[in-house]
């Protein structure tokens, strides 16, 4: 594990920790007098991002909340999805760097799905997954393509970039329009978080294009 790993791993912590404070200060905060209460308040907006958001919107929630709400549910599935794709595929690849860089997306994807996780908590909500019928789609493609291409073969690792440049389009697509509904919502934290798992997908979209362009697809074509 290298040392951006151990850092994100950190901030999963602090994130719990920081949970767990939140709600060390809502209960304390309740057995004390109400001549303390507007420094209650105070306090509780500072320590807590989903008190602040909830305030905003004066615990009510729009429809464009709830739309939000469902779009994170709908990715949460949508991430699991992969990540069982991902540790089924890497194997199946023929080149050494394509089965890297499966590996590495499917750590990369184990922590975008704990990010996840911190996005349900700032909204106050249990994480819960929703049903993607894009990913399930799209995701059966793929392995009907790679399927379709002989085992050890270059065409095999084409087919697979191909199947997985479909997976990262579709996180990218929907990553970038819920970073842009964070924004307008003003959940500030939240919007933080998309936007690191958004460069991530687009990231790991380019070093797909990367290695077909360099070699597999020529390496392909002469099979
Ligand atoms: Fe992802
Ligand atoms: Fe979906
Ligand atoms: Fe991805």
């Amino acid at each position: 594990m290298n040392q951006k790993d151990n850092n994100t791993e950190k901030t999963a912590q602090d994130s719990s920790a920081e949970v767990h404070e939140i709600e060390k200060a809502e209960s304390a905060a309740k057995q004390k007098d109400s001549s303390d209460d507007d420094g209650k308040k105070e306090d509780n907006k500072v320590k807590s991002g989903k008190k602040e958001q909830k305030m905003e919107s004066n615990d009510q929630n729009t429809e464009l909340e709830k739309f939000f709400t469902d779009a994170i549910q709908d990715i949460y599935y949508a991430e699991a999805a992969i990540e069982q794709s991902l540790a089924k595929i890497k194997s199946k690849a023929t080149s050494e760097e394509l089965q890297e860089a499966i590996e590495d997306h499917e750590l990369v994807t184990k922590k975008q799905i704990l990010r996840l996780e911190k996005v349900f908590k700032h909204l106050g909500e249990e994480p819960k997954k929703k049903k993607c019928d894009a990913i399930d789609g799209i995701l059966k493609e793929v392995d009907e393509m790679v399927k379709s291409t002989k085992d050890g073969s270059m065409t095999r690792d084409v087919a697979i970039i191909i199947g997985a440049q479909k997976v990262e389009h579709y996180e990218i697509a929907t990553y970038g329009g819920l970073l842009q509904i964070a924004i307008t919502l003003g959940y500030d934290k939240i919007a933080d978080l998309l936007e690191t798992t958004l460069d991530e997908e687009e990231e790991t979209d380019h070093l797909l294009t990367e290695i077909a362009e360099e070699h597999v697809n020529f390496e392909a074509k002469e099979e």
